[in-house]
């Protein structure tokens, strides 16, 4: 039994390591991540320990879901805190592979989503950004091969994604999504929230409450299409760029025309400087 947390590099000793851990009713989460630990990443590794015995954090700055002109290159990396972080936290394992083990020379498969991975969102302005992440996280559920995995509702298209590909893949893995974790300001826990300045910091808090705001007229009988004009009206008056701010169907990320649709989040994203931040609510 793993006292102390492990760190592991390789495949071979990551099933070496996580075998004696795989009978009935010991079950493994895995709660993959980029590093740049926040309160956000350590709630989904609260809840993983609420519901397995053994969690395995990732850790991998995965090359393939940026484009050549986004932040791969300066995105922020801070292992030793991390380790730090997940050690006081009584984590079991961090599974830190390197791109070299991920992506060996030679490396030719990709996955290709469809589904809520078209639905003219995120997709609309990174691309290359799902096909990264089905892949990796496929890459990740049969290397750590657990019974649950956790992701943020903060990331809602991509929780649909890698919900939908697990389950069409027949990937014995349950995916579970976490609610966002939120500064006492409304803003969405975000490693990219360090790019921003102290002036940029003060105005990034909109976006959750334009959100809110939207959610609470459209609850009240307004018309979607109206309450979304002066979402984006607001938006810009903010200061943000705004890539989009939709309406969707929750579960497959349809256009909704009004609530009898069914169940609605929306999904926001937009620039502020250079930063580009993403959020979403349920109606
Ligand atoms: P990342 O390291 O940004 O790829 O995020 C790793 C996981 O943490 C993803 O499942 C994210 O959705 C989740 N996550 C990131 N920020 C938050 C947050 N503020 N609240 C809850 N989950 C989050």
């Amino acid at each position: 039994m793993p006292n102390v947390l492990k760190v592991i590099r390789t495949v071979d000793s990551l099933r070496r390591a996580l075998e004696p851990y795989r009978r009935p009713r010991q079950h493994i989460a895995l709660v993959p991540t980029m590093g740049a630990l926040h309160r956000g990443h350590m709630a989904l590794v609260r809840e993983a320990q609420r519901r397995a015995k053994r969690v395995v954090v990732s850790i991998f700055v995965n090359p393939t879901q940026f484009a050549p002109h986004e932040d791969f290159g300066s995105y922020p990396r801070s292992f030793a805190a991390d380790i730090k972080a997940l050690r006081e936290a009584k984590v079991d394992f961090v599974w830190a592979p390197s791109a070299e083990t991920m992506y060996p020379d030679g490396f030719a498969t990709h996955i290709a989503p469809e589904g809520a991975a078209k639905a003219s969102l995120e997709d609309e302005f990174r691309p290359h950004f799902f096909g990264g992440v089905a892949t990796v996280v496929a890459k990740l559920f049969t290397q750590v091969s657990p019974n649950l995995a956790l992701f943020g509702q903060k990331d809602y298209q991509q929780l649909r994604v890698v919900t939908q590909m697990a389950k069409d893949l027949n990937l014995p893995v349950k995916v579970i999504g976490v609610p966002t974790v939120r500064e006492s300001d409304g803003l969405a826990l975000s490693s990219r929230n360090a790019y921003l300045s102290t002036a940029e910091r003060a105005v990034a808090p909109m976006l959750y409450r334009v959100l809110k705001g939207c959610a609470s007229r459209i609850r009240s009988g307004e018309k979607v299409d109206h309450v979304l004009n002066i979402g984006r009206i607001e938006i810009d008056v903010a200061g943000f760029a705004l890539d989009y701010l939709e309406a969707r169907h929750a579960l497959t990320l349809a256009p909704v025309v009004s609530s009898k649709d069914g169940p609605i989040r929306l999904l926001v994203a937009a620039k502020l400087g250079k930063t580009r931040l993403i959020d979403n609510v349920a109606v």
